[in-house]
């Protein structure tokens, strides 16, 4: 009988298990329902190839992204393993001949979408095959509380219920924060003996958060130039900036493409070819790049735009250094840019609990942009785990002075405390800076005690104001447009309990101010 690292060896060439794979497929080959949480490049695959070599029947992997199972299917190939897909882009003649080789056993890993999985002619072909695994991969979509939602995961356990031979399931994931993980346990009957977590913490990646550089093109050009001949990702949110930027930095010499979901597929994959075999330094892309590419020398992955919430932040991020080797990855943060996935949000066709989501996540993104913590231990802790801080982050290496902000964090949550929580943080911050429009003079709120009391610029009472709200001074509810309250945290301030400190910020305004007059 062979066992598992044997066929580690013969089949993919490695010598050891990564962390966790080895728990997780000795629980699978006992039979037992497993969810296994993994970080990106940690080796999720493995956890089922492995089992569905060592069991007579076959692997079922149920996968939400068509390029992501052809990538697979094609490397599983290139060893010598028999696989296929059933999706909504397999011709309709090869069905039957790839439902007859997995029957006869010649086909080993047989990937499909949930969609397929829901249909009654292929649950019935099914039931012909012996069936032994269902893999169930980014198994966060299963949950609303994810970042992925997708309905026809809801139904997959009920398709597995309905195969007459009985598999394990295995759930997979990198990105599930407890509820998430709760809340597929819960759907798929996995016990939360079988929970396989390995840490969250990338201690080769260090990560930087960058707060609204002057000139972005500038500011990612001159990135881009300090990192010469380092293979990139720089992640953008619209097709059109991806057209824009990438146009900036070929005229200024980089080896660079764009990449993005209104191409035509034969340019796409060209492209990630090109940066496959290193033709191209650096790719800029919406978020459809990235899925099912295994490149594993990327050195760094910018976002231009901040990103939509954590999870997705760190799924891309994560794109760099699966080697192993130091990497960097850099979130380049400006509040127009969420206001950008706040419209949409809004705009999306979701039901109303699923944006109260979503709008959540994305304060949350807000605070790591704001943090003063170790930016790697914030990442972790938001996924249920706890690492010591990384000691290379951009707010662990910063060396900036300590300044004591308490004066100027009383007069925030002061006149946060007067507006009685009725206003969002812009108002917040023009209030508090004595802005003089319309609507400080529709709210009578040159009458309010703190009214123009911080002597600050508006962005930056506003760039304070996430701060007090990153640290839970301060705390915002509402979804669309959430309100700002004060805390315990904040009322300790106000009673002289607790006093608060900052890095650097203030004391550039200060003298910003002294030198602009
Ligand atoms: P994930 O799905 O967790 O993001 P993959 O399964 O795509 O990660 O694996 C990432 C890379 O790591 C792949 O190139 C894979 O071949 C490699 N890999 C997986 N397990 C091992 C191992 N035990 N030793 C060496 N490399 C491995
Ligand atoms: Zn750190």
């Amino acid at each position: 009988m062979l066992n598992p690292q044997v066929v580690l060896k013969k089949y993919f060439g490695y010598p050891d298990f990564r962390a966790g794979q080895r728990e997780v497929i000795d629980k699978v080959l006992n039979k037992e329902n497993v969810l296994a949480v993994m970080p990106t490049g940690a080796g999720k695959s493995l956890c089922y190839q492995i089992p569905a070599l060592m069991q007579s029947g076959l692997t079922l992997v149920i996968s939400p992204l068509i390029s992501l199972m052809k990538d697979q299917i094609d490397s599983l190939r290139q060893n010598g393993i028999g696989a296929a897909a059933l999706n909504s882009a397999t011709p309709q003649e090869e069905v039957n001949p790839i439902l007859r080789q997995a029957y006869e056993g010649k086909i080993k890993l047989l990937y499909m979408t949930p969609e397929r999985l829901e249909m009654d002619y292929f649950r019935y072909q099914l039931n012909f095959i012996d069936v032994d695994l269902v893999a169930v991969d980014e198994a966060h979509c299963i949950s609303q509380w994810g970042h992925d939602f997708r309905p026809a995961y809801r139904n997959i356990y009920e398709g597995i219920q309905s195969l007459r031979s009985k598999p394990s399931i295995l759930a997979l994931t990198a990105t599930a924060t407890p509820a998430v993980q709760e809340d597929i346990a819960k759907q798929l009957n996995i016990s939360q003996n079988n929970f396989v977590i390995t840490s969250f913490a990338r201690p080769n990646l260090s990560f930087q958060v960058v707060n609204s550089p002057k000139d972005k093109e500038l500011y990612i050009y001159n990135y881009i130039n300090n990192h010469k001949s380092e293979a990139g990702i720089i992640y953008t949110n619209t097709r059109k900036k991806v057209e824009s930027l990438t146009k900036y930095l070929q005229k200024r010499g980089i080896a660079v493409a764009g990449y993005h979901g209104g191409m035509e597929n034969k340019d796409r994959d060209r492209v990630q070819d090109d940066f496959q075999y290193d033709h191209l330094q650096v790719i800029v892309a919406t978020n459809a790049f990235g899925m099912g590419i295994d490149k594993s020398n990327v050195r760094f992955v910018v976002h231009a735009n901040s990103a939509k919430n954590l999870e997705s932040y760190y799924q891309e991020a994560g794109r760099a250094g699966r080697d192993g080797l130091e990497s960097e990855v850099l979130m380049i943060y400006s509040p127009g840019d969420l206001q950008t996935y706040r419209w949409f949000i809004e705009n999306s066709a979701a039901d109303d609990q699923y944006k109260k989501t979503q709008y959540t996540k994305l304060a949350k993104i807000t605070a790591y942009a704001n943090t003063s913590e170790c930016l790697q231990q914030f990442i972790v802790r938001y996924f249920g785990q706890d690492c010591p801080p990384c000691g290379k982050c951009s707010n662990c290496l910063d060396d900036r002075e300590i300044n004591d902000i308490t004066s100027e964090a009383k007069k925030v949550i002061s006149m946060v405390y007067e507006l009685d929580g009725r206003f969002g943080k812009n108002i917040v911050a023009q209030a508090v800076t004595g802005a003089k429009n319309q609507k400080m003079r529709d709210f009578g709120m040159q009458e309010l005690e703190h009214f123009g009391s911080l002597k600050l610029k508006q962005k930056e009472a506003l760039s304070l104001i996430n701060y007090l709200i990153a640290n839970n001074f301060l705390v915002q509810e509402g979804d669309q447009y959430p309100l700002v309250h004060v805390t315990n945290r904040g009322w300790d301030v106000l009673d002289g309990k607790e006093q608060v400190f900052r890095k650097g910020e203030l004391q550039l305004s200060h003298h910003l101010e002294a030198s602009t007059g």
